[in-house]
């Protein structure tokens, strides 16, 4: 528990209806969506960078850990406080300050919801593409810390792509200013792209600005379905090797498509073993033109069924069953861990097929959906906690996907980032150097270690 002095302080600092310490609030300050659960000492709620320099200051003075939190969407433990201590909420830092139409660049606080920014800037002809399944939910700045992707990624970059500067309190209380406006600029050590995906480690976010792109002519949504899962996995590298990209290639499983059955009633053929979302952008045209090309691309791979969305209507239908996967496999299997490893695009088939042999090696269900034309996959290892021995074969299989993952030259986490859920298998990735230099940076900027601790490295 805090001590009685220290919350009078935070009080003085955000005003006393901004900082509760209440049981009910720290319980819903406890948690993210991996299911674990920290309870903090206190939840602050600051209004604006310099409340949050105060809050820092005060912190290191008192040694007290302070764990910066957007929405709590994270799936690797990022805003949990794992040692107890202060949960700083960014949720009032909620305004987009201006959008400049001629220089299609936008400044916004960390608290605006992803949605709502992408939503704003359309309604002015312009494209903000980074759009994580969270996007109704999930904060800017959350989306920054971790650099988040989606979707669109695959054709458009992720999030730090669209960053062009940054407002920082630092660890110990400086508010420090990176980057600009300008579309390029490299004026001493590119601390923007630094903080994008340190995963508030190494600063608290309260200002972004944001690269933006004129919103594309025309879009189609394709729903493909086939009737194996290494053909969709063809499919994958087979268009990216065709030398299209296309705006989304998003693919799921049978398994998973069971689950969105279940959960929300979706119609698919009885030969369905996987699906491909794909959408194309641009002017009409070209889009015409490549749906056409991809759809020549996989009709070899064993295609079933091909949906091709006539309105916007339809358009959103068929997201809305990519959309509502993560929460239709939590209702059928609430015990799930979701891993999102990365591979090199080619390697897509070979990687769900090393998924597969794990998944019969544990006789343990796993599931794969995910933006596969990222090479990225979201790997859910399904268990039920009360089974005994099923979390030790599911951290068995976790541990065995990511060394397939490196193995195949890709990596642990294309999107969802290190948190505390996988600092343990850091070494797999990282070579000893390398984590040494990374910790070096962090000691630096973080000398007593106040900022949101036990992440990324496990000491
Ligand atoms: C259903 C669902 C679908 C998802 N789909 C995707 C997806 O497609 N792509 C993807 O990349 N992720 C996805 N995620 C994961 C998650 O939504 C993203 O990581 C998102 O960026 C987190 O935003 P948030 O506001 O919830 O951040 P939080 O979870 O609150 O925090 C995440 C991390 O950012 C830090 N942080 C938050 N705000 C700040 C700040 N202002 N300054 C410094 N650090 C800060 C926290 O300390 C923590 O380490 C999904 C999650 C869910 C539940």
């Amino acid at each position: 528990m805090l001590e009685p002095r220290i919350f009078k302080i935070l009080q003085e600092i955000v005003g006393s209806e901004n900082v509760t310490a209440e049981d009910a609030d720290r319980l819903c300050y406890s948690y993210d969506a991996t299911q674990q659960k920290f309870l903090p000492d206190a939840v602050v709620f600051p209004a604006d960078a310099e409340q949050i320099a105060l809050v820092l200051k005060m912190a290191n003075a008192e040694k007290i850990p302070v764990f910066p939190r957007g929405a709590g969407s994270g799936f690797s433990g990022g805003s949990l406080p794992v040692t107890g201590g202060i949960v700083l909420v960014t949720t009032r830092l909620d305004r987009i300050l201006r959008i400049d139409t001629e220089n299609l660049v936008a400044e916004v606080q960390p608290g605006v919801v992803t949605e709502q920014f992408q939503q704003a800037v359309e309604k002015l002809g312009l494209f903000y593409p980074p759009d994580p399944a969270s996007l109704k939910f999930s904060t800017l700045g959350g989306n920054v810390a971790e650099c988040a992707g989606g979707p669109r990624c695959v054709k458009y970059g992720v999030t730090k792509d669209y960053i062009l500067g940054l407002q920082v309190v630092t660890p110990q209380g400086d508010i420090i200013k990176t980057g600009g406006e300008t579309m390029k600029g490299v004026v001493g050590y590119d601390l923007t792209k630094l903080m994008c995906g340190s995963e508030g480690t190494l600063g608290i976010i309260t200002r972004i600005t944001i690269k933006l792109l004129p919103l594309p002519e025309a879009k189609k949504t394709m729903l493909v379905i086939f009737d194996s899962i290494d053909g969709a996995a063809q499919g994958v590298s087979a268009i990216i090797g065709g030398k299209i990209i296309p705006t989304t290639l998003e693919f799921m499983d049978a398994a998973t498509l069971e689950c969105v059955r279940q959960a929300t009633g979706l119609q698919l053929p009885a030969a369905a073993k996987a699906v491909l979302i794909i959408e194309v952008d641009g002017d009409k045209e070209l889009i015409e033109r490549q749906a056409q090309q991809i759809l020549q691309i996989v009709a070899p791979l064993g295609v079933v069924e091909t949906r091709v969305a006539q309105t916007a209507a339809e358009s959103e239908e068929i997201w809305k069953v990519r959309r509502s996967v993560s929460a239709s496999l939590r209702k059928v299997n609430p015990d799930k861990f979701n891993e999102d490893i990365c591979v090199p695009r080619s390697r897509v088939p070979d990687m769900i097929r090393e998924v597969e042999a794990i998944a019969t090696r544990h006789a343990i269900p796993i599931v794969n959906f995910g933006h596969a034309g990222d090479g990225n996959i979201h790997v859910n290892v399904m268990i039920d906690r009360k089974v005994p021995g099923q979390l030790e074969k599911a951290e068995k299989a976790i541990e065995e996907v990511f060394a397939a993952a490196l193995k195949l030259g890709g990596t642990m986490s294309g999107e969802h980032g290190v948190g505390n859920t996988k600092s343990p298998y850091l070494p797999m990735e990282l070579d000893p150097a390398a984590v040494t230099y990374m910790k070096a940076i962090k000691r630096a900027l973080d000398p007593n270690h106040i900022l949101n601790p036990g992440k990324i490295f496990l000491d």
